[in-house]
């Protein structure tokens, strides 16, 4: 990750053939098109890419993540339980619905604790929500477990987990509905774009209507369509598409690279005794677009963050005081500061946010590091990068 790091002709000459025709929008203008299909092309690789009967793109991961709730139909009054550690991308995506974000524990997996989803279920649970962070997975046996028990939806953002697998099945086909970004900095890029895969036929229509406004689709250069019910615009462009189609022609380059990279630092980590790293599952395949790993508290992790900066080793973070990636910090979300009137039934619902702790979640995100792997790395830099971490971790434990 980011396949932005790696442009190029491909890029350049899928970009083309929609500039060449001038049709930017990948539905209609059957005539002009000249063939190129960029969007439904895209769609077909990904079939294939993540192993999953059904593909639909869409204008970013939040969208995604927000689409794939509404065609399963969660809405106004459902919980949707979410983790701690994520992005604000889910409670934007499950409040945009009017639905309630009900935020529980992770583990040492850095995804969702089985045991806290359990104990989160009430009658207005409708979908459990796991996201795959920095390029792992949480315990999926044990939360699919949990879905049918319950009778609940399983919906998985896979957007920073693009290649991993668990038990041989693509990160993102394990859930009822699963998630991708193709933001500037996820391991393919459109520009912007996301995609939810799924394949239940029902859910993949409502997704395919909701995100281009209730459109059918049905009948050639849009002229038989009717609206069976009410939609928004989701769309992803045909340039965007354009560009996720010569990135996904390269996800097997792109994986290679990052595990190399990734091998070499865990490599010289794990000569560390004091660095511990996240649980993969058994079964579970990292993405390596990230390597995870703990260290024996907050107070040495952050002595190292910052000798990792002296040190000029970038693209390492400690999320425990970051307002992207963690619960701590969200104090939009606590506070509720919203442009406009939230439901009460929301308010409500979140009201819980202003005092509840998440002792568990702090303990494995204040002692986590979680660096980026790059594409671009040479093997020199790599090797000068690993010598550097490894020193500043020695010199602070
Ligand atoms: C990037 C990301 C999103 C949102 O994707 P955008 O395309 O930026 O909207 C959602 N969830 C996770 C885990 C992400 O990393």
């Amino acid at each position: 990750m980011p396949g932005f790091e790696l442009f190029g002709d491909l890029e350049r000459k899928q970009v083309n053939d929609v500039l060449d025709n001038g049709v930017l929008m990948r539905y209609g203008f059957d005539g002009m098109r000249n063939g190129h299909w960029k969007a439904k092309e895209l769609e077909t690789q990904l079939q294939n890419t993540f192993q999953s009967k059904h593909v639909q793109l869409v204008s970013s991961g939040t969208a995604a993540v927000s689409v794939a709730l509404a065609s399963a139909g969660v809405g106004a009054g459902h919980e949707v339980i979410m983790p701690t550690f994520t992005f604000v991308a889910s409670f934007e995506a499950i409040m945009m619905l009017g639905a309630i974000p009900v935020l529980v524990d992770i583990d040492d997996t850095l995804g969702l604790n089985p045991e806290a989803v359990e104990q989160a279920i009430t009658p207005n649970t409708k979908a459990i929500m796991v996201v795959q962070m920095c390029g792992s997975m949480a315990n999926m046996d044990a939360l699919q477990a949990i879905a049918k028990k319950h009778n609940i939806l399983l919906i998985e953002d896979a957007c920073q987990a693009i290649g991993g697998t668990y038990k041989g099945k693509p990160l993102g086909s394990i859930g009822d509905l699963g998630c991708f970004s193709f933001d500037f900095v996820k391991t393919i890029t459109c520009g912007e774009g996301g995609a939810v895969i799924t394949n239940n036929k029902d859910y993949y229509l409502n997704a395919d209507h909701y995100s281009d406004h209730g459109h059918d689709h049905v009948g050639n250069d849009r002229g038989a369509e009717t609206h069976p019910f009410l939609g928004y615009n989701f769309r992803i462009s045909e340039l965007h598409a354009a560009v996720g189609l010569a990135q996904v022609k390269r996800l097997p380059e792109f994986l290679e690279l990052q595990k190399k990279n990734f091998n070499i630092l865990r490599d010289a980590l794990s000569q560390i005794p004091e660095v511990t790293f996240r649980t993969v599952p058994e079964g579970g395949v990292e993405s390596c677009a990230f390597l995870s790993f703990f260290l024996p508290d907050l107070e040495t992790t952050r002595k190292v963050i910052q000798a990792f900066k002296t040190e000029g080793v970038d693209v390492c973070w400690n999320y425990y005081d970051n307002n992207w990636h963690y619960i701590r910090e969200w104090n939009h979300l606590k506070d509720l500061k919203s442009l406009f009137p939230i439901s009460k039934e929301v308010k409500q619902g979140l009201s819980y946010l202003k005092t509840k702790t998440f002792a568990k979640s702090d303990h494995y995100i204040g002692r986590n590091i979680s660096c980026l792997i790059k594409l671009s790395w040479t093997e020199v830099e790599v090797k000068e990068r690993a010598s550097k971490m490894v020193k500043a971790i020695k010199e602070n434990i």
